[in-house]
């Protein structure tokens, strides 16, 4: 089962928003709702984030990012559509059961990420369980873990003001991560950092993906950072999915002539691997296989070389 499932969700700020979908349903385009005071945020979006991946959203700024992830967590209903996490769906829980979504089983980590600056590193990280009343004991034991897993092993004594600036979003990461939710949104995390720093950590969470499970979704106006690092990447255009797919699928079959232009730019080398050039033989060869056989196959796949495989099925040669 998908950890998240969106389905045809709709996102309209403004009066009679529900009417705006209906309009936009009818055909009615972006534009010609804000002609009416309404802004179009998210346009009938769908998709599924399998568990355990990282499942990018990539788009301009006001492409509907943000709105999209704080629907997938309900700190905003959704205009139309559904969201499931698992088999629950959103909508139909109460204000308790949504409460209990956002502790237990969803963390948030913004761009923006401010420290209690009279808190040291450790409580600051801790924050989230000191809410949920776990003692100091296992806070701190919890804190620790986290800040090791983020790269700040030894930090949790000291106070927010000593640390740089991308020390600090790693603290963000770390009190998600002692949250212990198996479910991550990051929106924008990495997007105020120094390049160096920002590759880094995109290191450390895919290092951190894989070593805990989580999945997450991570969003993104960097192209080369969603292609890097997501597992499947959702291309978001004035509020609309264009595309999901890997990096190698929207690099190679891009759905339209907005994300081919989009990604014309990208280093193909990072992104692309052998599996996506490789010539593949129509014909094999058994080692063992003599030359009437070799010239036939030869003759049929009208090429001048045929790979050969030993009986366990490795090359042998050509
Ligand atoms: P992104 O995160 O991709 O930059 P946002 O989701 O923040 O995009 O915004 C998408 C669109 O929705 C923008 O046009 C923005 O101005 C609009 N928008 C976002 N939040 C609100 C709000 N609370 N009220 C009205 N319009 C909003
Ligand atoms: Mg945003």
């Amino acid at each position: 089962m998908a950890a998240i499932t969106a389905k045809n969700l709709y996102k309209v700020f403004g009066k009679h928003a529900k009417r705006g979908v209906e309009s936009l349903k009818n055909g009615s385009t972006r534009e010609e709702l804000r002609e009416q005071g309404l802004t179009a945020a998210v346009i009938d979006a769908s998709f599924e984030v399998e568990p355990g991946e990282i499942f990018v959203v990539m788009g301009l700024s006001g492409s509907g990012k943000s709105t999209l992830i704080r629907m997938l967590n309900g700190l905003w209903d959704a205009t139309s559509g559904e969201i499931f996490i698992g088999d629950q769906n959103l909508a139909a829980m109460s204000e308790e059961e949504l409460r209990t979504v956002r502790r237990d089983r969803i963390s948030m980590v913004f761009q923006s990420f401010a420290l209690l600056p009279h808190r040291t590193v450790g409580e600051n990280a801790a924050y989230g369980l000191e809410i949920k009343g776990v003692s100091k004991q296992e806070r701190e034991a919890k804190a620790e873990e986290a800040l090791a897993m983020v790269g700040l092993e030894g930090w949790a004594d000291s106070m927010p003001d000593e640390l740089s600036g991308g020390m600090q979003q790693r603290v963000g990461l770390a009190r998600a991560l002692t949250a212990d939710t198996d479910i991550l949104l990051m929106d924008e995390a990495f997007s105020a950092l120094d390049p160096l720093i920002r590759k880094d950590m995109q290191d450390q969470l895919i290092d951190l993906q894989a070593s805990l499970n989580k999945t997450i979704v991570f969003i993104t106006h960097d192209l080369n950072e969603a292609m890097r690092i997501g597992d499947h990447i959702a291309m978001m255009r004035d509020g609309r999915v264009e595309q999901i797919g890997t990096a190698e699928e929207i690099l190679q079959n891009p759905a339209n002539n907005y994300v081919a232009d989009f990604v014309k730019d990208v280093d193909r080398s990072r992104v692309l691997n052998a599996e996506n050039i490789v010539e593949r033989p129509q014909n094999t060869l058994n080692a063992s296989q003599g030359p009437l056989t070799a010239q036939k196959l030869l003759r049929e796949s009208q090429n001048s070389w045929l790979v050969v495989l030993n009986a366990d099925r490795t090359p042998a040669g050509v």
